[in-house]
């Protein structure tokens, strides 16, 4: 029997920018540890956690492709086993506090970590473990935000939560205008007309096809995760 928490299921998504933090080393591990203590303190009260790492940290394939005879696909593929490099970091902090976790990666990497397994995913979820799912959708030309959304969808999560360093969206670039508003509520169709930076348009319209709720919240501002997790207000959130 679990408690009435808001959300049951969440899928979080960690860029790989957030994972970096402010170490000139890719990854931070004081942000991995800051991930995982929050994670452990939602996971004790039965809420059940998934999550999507980036690879922006070590290598996105759109900046490289080209380079040196480099095409777009082996680009990305470079790309997704960054965002496992990341996961396998993630796991290690996690597993170090005495959280059980599993990594499944979209393409097979055996000796690594388990293959995604849909079914399987489900089974460590129910039992308490919180499941990292890398390499993204495991295709190139597509991003880990959409991976956010598509295993979101799949496993039956209610929410992806996605985790930034910027407190949520704003109607304009709060870099470049000192008035800029943070908008606490937004439409899909807000997100895709105004082409708000919020995810890729994959991973909008794929939230919205599925009724899937987005908040987008600043990861740096320490109980903001265990906050978006147990569905307090934080950041903005769009959709239903
Ligand atoms: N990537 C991909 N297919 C996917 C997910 C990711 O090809 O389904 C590649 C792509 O090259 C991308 C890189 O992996 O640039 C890292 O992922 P992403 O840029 O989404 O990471 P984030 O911005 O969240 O750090």
């Amino acid at each position: 029997h679990k408690p009435p928490h808001k959300w049951q299921r969440v899928l979080l998504k960690v860029s790989g920018e957030a994972l970096a933090g402010d170490n000139a080393q890719n990854i931070d591990p004081k942000v991995t540890m800051s991930i995982a203590r929050e994670v452990a303190s939602v996971t004790r009260l039965g809420i059940e956690v998934a999550i999507v790492v980036g690879g922006g940290n070590i290598f996105r394939g759109s900046t490289w492709a080209g380079c040196s005879g480099l095409d777009r696909s082996s680009a990305d593929y470079i790309g997704m086993m960054a965002t496992v490099m990341n996961a396998i970091f993630l796991q290690a902090t996690m597993e170090s506090i005495g959280i059980p976790t599993r990594v499944q990666t979209a393409f097979r990497m055996s000796e690594v970590a388990e293959p995604y397994i849909r079914r399987r995913a489900i089974r460590h979820l129910e039992k308490g473990r919180v499941v990292i799912f890398a390499a993204g959708t495991g295709n190139p030309f597509f991003t880990t935000d959409t991976a956010a959304a598509l295993r979101c969808a799949e496993i039956n999560a209610e929410v992806v939560l996605k985790a930034t360093n910027v407190d949520g969206v704003y109607d304009k670039d709060p870099r470049q205008n000192l008035d800029a508003q943070l908008l606490d509520t937004l439409s899909y169709q807000d997100v895709t007309s105004k082409e708000l930076s919020v995810m890729d348009m994959t991973a909008i319209t794929l939230c919205q096809e599925n009724n899937i709720p987005v908040v987008v919240f600043n990861l740096n501002k320490e109980g903001n995760i265990s906050k978006a997790i147990q569905g307090e207000r934080v950041g903005t959130i769009i959709g239903g």
